[in-house]
């Protein structure tokens, strides 16, 4: 998939609406249209890959942003201490549904168990 027919890279370019939640130099944190929790935010790297093993190999540090970024995003959210659970999609077998890196925030209730199993 090229970037101009890319869901998120829209996103970033604000051709698609989303509701931003944090905004830096290389990175873009919105709200998931379809919270699987309470608090559902996804963090994504303003740059286009395919996915977070590509986002990595090609700029470590980039990927180390994310973590941050979701980091101070608990804090500001005020879920730190509560918890949360951070989650990146991978390939057909993990569900990913759109082929841009985003690094899922998920937080605001007990969130049980990591999911193994198909959900319903
Ligand atoms: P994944 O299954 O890991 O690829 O996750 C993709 C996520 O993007 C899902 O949780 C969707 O609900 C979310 N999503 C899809 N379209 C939008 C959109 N326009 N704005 C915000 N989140 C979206
Ligand atoms: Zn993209």
């Amino acid at each position: 998939m090229g970037m101009t027919d890319c869901l998120f890279c829209k996103i970033v370019a604000g051709d698609v609406p989303a509701t931003v939640v944090a905004d830096a130099e290389e990175v873009l944190a919105f709200r998931d249209i379809d919270p699987k929790a309470p608090q559902h935010i996804l963090v994504i790297p303003k740059r286009h890959y395919d996915t977070a093993f590509d986002m990595a190999r090609d700029d470590p540090r980039l990927a180390g942003e994310l973590l941050r970024e979701a980091g101070e995003i608990a804090v500001a959210q005020e879920f730190a201490d509560a918890g949360y659970r951070l989650l990146f999609n991978t390939g057909p077998d993990s569900g990913q549904e759109v082929m841009h890196a985003h690094l899922h925030i998920l937080a605001g209730r007990p969130l049980g168990p990591m999911l193994t199993e198909p959900q319903e």
